[in-house]
């Protein structure tokens, strides 16, 4: 088990906890936490006996976790003893006395951290879907422990020395032996692996300086939302808010100590879900002022500086690892390659982009006039009049459409009909597999032939302790090299109807389902020798693409007829009612991609910049407003979805240079997805192109190289804007 794989197993709660403590762990003496690590380490090893479930493989078939056996207090020693075990082969892989070669390197590593693997998967999937208090804290004991574990193998001066040698005759190899290579040797040049110790020491304090600015951002925006709170005296003022939403806001106040008020909090992006209901023109732009203008210098808190200094810090790092700019280091391992074609792609979107906008802006603006209004349409005003534009022309009652979609019928005749369909698969209900909570559904999946392919999950139901949003993960990977089958799970927050009523499921909440059964057989159809390149270990720009592509079956003729179907008469969905539902999702849309595109544009000008350039950014609105003006993106009614100063996708968190990336998978799938259409659609012959091309391929080719296999070119984006409805401006 490579390093990197290590990151994926133990899941995004846990790596979110990592970053706190990793700081305080620097600070304090390297050695003596080594010395303390190993303390415990040993003790753990002392205590972990025979009894505990994670001590060998899972006896089940494919290998499935034993829930039968499994108790919260095996998790500890278990992650502590998988890293003790990983820890010794890694050093026995480093010493080897034979010289390096493919098999006794990186083979052998592939090999590592079995138990670590077997115990970090189950942990991270039963944290995120059924955790509590407990499961938290033990995430954010063993975070450190975890990040240590890792540097001590990227920094592994005489394992990187065995890398190297096999990277260096690696002309003997091709294929997926040659991309692991390649991806083996790259994971520790990029952790800095090649530099002299002066530069080594360099990189150390700006990683030191980075994470320190990125925890101050993450906190900044907490009090950036209680320093720009909007405190309202009088209920006259919230006209055309709900009672409920006035009862909220008055609530908010009391917990503030301000009773008899009413308390509007700004949520995380410019845009404000209260902005569409209030009346009070005032008051709208005082939202959206203390909303958009947060963190630049409006209030005691600042974001502007950090922001500065961040993007040159990662201009230095980037030239330092060899690299002209952040963007080049960090876009270097996903498809679009470079900055430049990221920017290309969201660039060749924004002329049909606008001219959508400014047919909506019409709208909105006759909207405005009908009613008496005297003014241009201004960012506060839009989300109001685009509200009532869509309940005069595009109403859609979703509870009606819900009556046609009842949970049961969309999981088998829908979602299974149509991966039969395309693929030939089958899903046989396995009852006798354990699961870690209620109400979860275990299939074994059978290929065209009968053969088993793996097991698949369904754990489509919300309750207590589960993360929100719908995802998908395993509990073992494909691999060929060491026998296993795919054990995937599909995971959503789907509220289930009380007993003997029917669950009847919301339209988004069925493509969801499809989605993520994109991302299921995306690891069910892995077909790889190695584990650290299978399935879903793709890039981040390339691994929405398979389940975006997947969503759009939703509205497939015979998928509908077969799927939607009111629940009490069997009646199928009528056209009128579909029509509406597309027009209801596509309504506003050029807003909603002109607002991405901005923040995504937005975030590669930062990441393009020399240190020095980026230190010479005088002020960080200025340069916001000039890249957007330069990128023909800057609309004023239309800002950002995030400005710069809580951009928290790259200041706080980990999608510096990605935020794309959304796009650029839906561009992918669009394009895909357009393709098979006009090549007969629904077709095994289809499904089998798309399986040998992209779904079994994992990350054992180059994304670009695989896409092209499937499509014979490269993807355009005139398809994504056919998808969400931006080819001809409707202006009527
Ligand atoms: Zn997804």
């Amino acid at each position: 088990m490579r390093k990197s794989l290590i990151a994926v197993a133990i899941g995004a709660a846990l790596t979110v906890a990592a970053c706190a403590d990793k700081e305080a762990a620097q600070a304090t003496d390297q050695q003596a936490e080594q010395q303390v690590q190993q303390a415990e380490q040993q003790t753990a090893a002392a205590e972990f006996n025979q009894s505990n479930p994670f001590y060998a493989e899972s006896t089940l078939p494919f290998h499935a976790p034993d829930f039968t056996k499994i108790k919260f207090e095996h998790y500890e020693p278990a992650l502590l003893a998988g890293m003790e075990a990983h820890a010794a082969e890694i050093a026995e892989i480093a010493t080897n006395s034979e010289p390096a070669t493919f098999e006794n390197t990186i083979v052998a590593m592939e090999k590592s951290g079995a138990l670590l693997g077997r115990v970090s998967a189950v942990f991270g999937n039963v944290a995120g879907s059924a955790g509590n208090d407990d499961f938290r804290a033990l995430q954010v004991k063993m975070a450190p422990k975890y990040a240590a574990h890792s540097d001590n193998i990227s920094l592994n001066a005489a394992l990187f020395a065995r890398v190297k040698t096999v990277y260096e005759n690696r002309d003997q190899f091709e294929g997926e032996k040659l991309r692991l290579i390649e991806d083996t040797y790259k994971d520790f040049v990029r952790a800095g692996a090649n530099l002299t110790e002066e530069q080594k020491v360099r990189i150390r304090e700006i990683n030191s300086e980075l994470s320190s600015l990125t925890t101050e951002f993450r906190n900044n925006l907490m009090t950036l939302v209680d320093e720009n709170m909007i405190v309202v005296d009088d209920k006259a003022q919230l006209t055309g808010l709900s009672e409920s939403q006035i009862a909220s806001l008055a609530k908010a106040a009391e917990a503030k100590d301000m009773p008899g008020k009413y308390v509007i909090t700004i949520t995380n992006t410019t845009r404000q879900p209260i902005l569409s209901s209030l009346e009070n023109r005032e008051l709208r732009e005082k939202v959206w002022r203390a909303s958009a203008e947060r963190g630049s210098g409006n209030t005691a808190t600042d974001n502007r500086p950090l922001v500065k200094r961040m993007a040159q810090l990662r201009a230095e790092k980037a030239q330092l690892l060899g690299y002209d700019n952040w963007g080049a280091y960090v876009l270097e391992q996903s498809m679009a390659a470079t900055p430049e074609a990221a920017q290309q792609m969201l660039r060749d979107l924004v002329p049909a982009v606008v001219s959508n906008v400014e047919a909506e802006m019409a709208e909105i603006q006759a909207q405005i006039s009908s009613e008496g209004g005297d003014f241009e349409v201004k960012p506060w005003d839009w989300a109001f009049y685009a509200e009532k534009v869509r309940a005069e022309k595009y109403a859609l009652d979703s509870n009606e459409v819900k009556q046609y979609f009842e949970f049961n019928r969309v999981v088998e005749d829908g979602v299974f009909y149509a991966m039969n369909q395309l693929f030939g698969i089958t899903f046989e209900k396995r009852d006798d597999i354990p699961t870690y909570a209620d109400d979860i559904v275990v299939y074994e999946v059978k290929d065209v032939n009968g053969e088993s392919l793996g097991l698949f999950y369904g754990d489509w139901f919300t309750r207590d302790g589960k993360r929100g949003g719908a995802w998908m993960s395993s509990f073992v990977s494909q691999s060929h090299l060491l026998g296993d089958k795919p054990v995937i799970l599909n995971n959503m927050n789907i509220t289930k109807a009380p007993d003997g009523q029917p669950t009847l499921l919301s339209f988004d909440e069925v493509s969801t389902m499809f989605h993520e059964m994109g991302h299921a057989l995306h690891g069910m159809f892995s077909d790889v020798t190695y584990p650290s390149l299978a399935g879903t270990s793709v890039s981040r720009d390339y691994v929405e693409f398979p389940s975006t592509f997947q969503e759009d079956w939703t509205l497939n003729p015979k998928v509908l007829a077969n799927m939607a179907k009111h629940h009490e008469t069997g009646e199928q969905i009528p056209k009128e009612l579909l029509d509406k539902v597309m027009a209801a999702k596509n309504f506003n849309m050029g807003y909603d991609t002109l607002e991405y595109i901005a923040a995504a544009l937005l975030d590669l000008e930062y990441h393009t910049l020399t240190p020095d350039s980026a230190a010479g950014i005088a002020d960080v609105n200025s340069f916001e407003q000039a890249s957007l003006t330069r990128n023909g993106v800057a609309v004023e009614a239309v800002p950002p979805r995030y400005r710069s100063n809580y951009f928290a996708h790259v200041f706080a968190g980990g999608y510096s240079a990605g935020y794309y990336a959304y796009m650029w998978s839906e561009v992918l799938a669009a394009d895909a997805f357009k393709f098979v259409q006009e090549n007969g659609g629904l077709t095994l012959e289809n499904g089998q192109a798309f399986r040998d091309a992209i779904l079994s391929k994992g990350n054992s080719k180059d994304p670009m190289q695989q896409y092209i296999d499937f499509r014979g070119q490269k993807p355009t984006v005139d398809a994504l804007l056919e998808r969400r409805g931006l080819t001809a401006p409707k202006i009527d």
